[in-house]
């Protein structure tokens, strides 16, 4: 796997240019197109475990995992069949399901929220959970942090990271609001601070903090590359509440990722509300949000807070969901090996880009992990500014050095890989040695 092959194309190609004519950019995502790396976006024909085939019959080794979900690995055989088997009982109600309890009540007992509302994509529950906040407090604003990203509504849509920090060509995209059709009104509704200035939270809080209803953050931000909270920050948004905000944790990426109990267990957070996604749908569509039940009582039918959904707690949604975190009950280990992958990889990845002069910064917790082409030293990447400062077109020449020796890398220098419970031995001295070979290949 690891030489660099010339691998085919052709179908990709051919399926890329039959999508571009029904559809903006030929994908339903940006940062699938690959414009910020360059090259063909490979079309993916299945899944299994830790690797991808391609529409040209290609294999690679995926460190992206649909961008999350697949902590399993793809195509697991428990979830398989519980989608299986819910298929068999029909698609769709529109009326309640024992699935959706069965669910709630395990993502109650694992994270100690209250209740539990689901919906189905990580952007409904980050704009349901706001909502609700605004609802509850009777306050307009809303705080967030520069880089963080919490999906696609349009008022956080500003200074939103991941995608949103690379245009077309690969520079750095413009500040707020991060996108065209975000009318400057909705985007004057979020203030937006650094990740990771407590002095800065709190200064924006003593001054206006009895007009802000909600701080939502990333717990371990996944979407300007990982940067990790320090401690200081981390007291900094608890301190919010004093002031009557609702403190949001979107534990969109890091839910059932970083801890059986997310980023909040792991980090210790105590957040009011959380907002889920990928993992609790076990890879089909599903987001969630919830937290303290006075709160979320709030919401419709219960409360004056509306918010509905035709396919929420879709039947095969929940059964993939339920077999992921019962997966994931039933092998509590599984997180430390996941972290002892991370661990090891980074250290290999430092090494080789060493011996190939080549400098970067890793940032790794969990099986979540940047590779960030600077020289800044490791764990010093602590926010947007940080991460924007490296160099990305030698991220994207490093990506291509991998693609072409079989590792599909995530294809943005401010995103992070995912490993799975399929990334074993095998794939992590696969890696190393493609990487080594990639470094060799990057202009320093
Ligand atoms: N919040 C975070 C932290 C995310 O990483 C994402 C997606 O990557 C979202 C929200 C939006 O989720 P979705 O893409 O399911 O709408």
């Amino acid at each position: 796997m690891t030489t660099s092959q010339p691998h085919s194309t052709a179908q990709s190609e051919a399926l890329f240019a039959r999508a571009r004519a029904v559809t903006p950019g030929g994908v339903n995502s940006p940062v699938r197109a690959f414009r910020s790396v360059g090259g063909v976006p490979r079309f993916i024909a299945s899944a299994q475990g830790a690797y991808l085939t391609d529409a040209d019959g290609t294999r690679y080794l995926d460190y992206i995992g649909s961008w999350g979900p697949m902590i399993l690995g793809h195509n697991h055989p428990a979830v398989r069949e519980a989608v299986t088997q819910a298929l068999a009982g029909g698609t769709s109600f529109g009326a309640p399901n024992e699935r959706e309890v069965d669910l709630a009540e395990l993502i109650v007992g694992l994270t100690g929220a209250e209740r539990v509302r689901f919906v189905s994509s990580g952007t409904e529950a980050t704009m349901s959970a706001l909502r609700l906040a605004r609802g509850y407090t009777g306050r307009k604003y809303i705080v967030k942090f520069r880089g963080n990203y919490h999906g696609h509504a349009d008022g956080l849509l500003v200074e939103a990271g991941s995608g949103l920090m690379t245009n077309a060509e690969g520079e750095l995209g413009a500040a707020a609001p991060s996108s065209a059709g975000v009318p400057e009104e909705y985007a004057g509704l979020t203030l937006v601070l650094d990740y990771n200035a407590p002095e800065a939270l709190d200064a924006l809080m003593a001054a206006r903090g009895e007009e802000i209803a909600a701080v939502i953050f990333e717990p371990v931000v996944g979407n300007a590359g990982v940067l990790i909270p320090t401690p200081d920050f981390l007291a900094a948004l608890h301190r919010v509440r004093d002031f009557g905000a609702v403190l949001i944790a979107d534990e969109v990426m890091t839910g059932f990722r970083l801890s059986l109990s997310g980023a909040t267990g792991l980090l210790s957070l105590d957040p009011d509300l959380r907002c889920w996604g990928k993992i609790v749908g076990g890879g089909l569509p599903v987001g969630a949000y919830g937290g303290r039940a006075d709160i979320m009582d709030f919401v419709s039918p219960q409360g004056p807070v509306y918010q509905a959904g035709t396919l929420s707690g879709n039947p095969l949604a929940m059964a993939a969901g339920i077999a992921t975190l019962r997966e994931l009950k039933a092998n509590p280990d599984l997180y430390r090996q996941l972290d002892d992958y991370a661990t090891r990889l980074a250290a290999g990845l430092r090494e080789a880009a060493a011996r190939a002069g080549v400098p970067v910064s890793i940032n790794h917790i969990g099986s979540m992990l940047t590779v960030f082409f600077q020289g800044a030293p490791d764990g010093s990447v602590r926010d947007y500014a940080a991460a924007a400062r490296s160099d990305t077109a030698a991220f994207a020449a490093w990506f291509q050095g991998l693609l072409s020796r079989g590792v599909y890398w995530a294809p943005s220098q401010f995103e992070s890989i995912f490993i799975s419970a399929a990334h074993g031995e095998a794939e992590l001295s696969a890696t190393l040695e493609a990487a080594a070979q990639a470094f060799e290949g990057v202009e320093s």
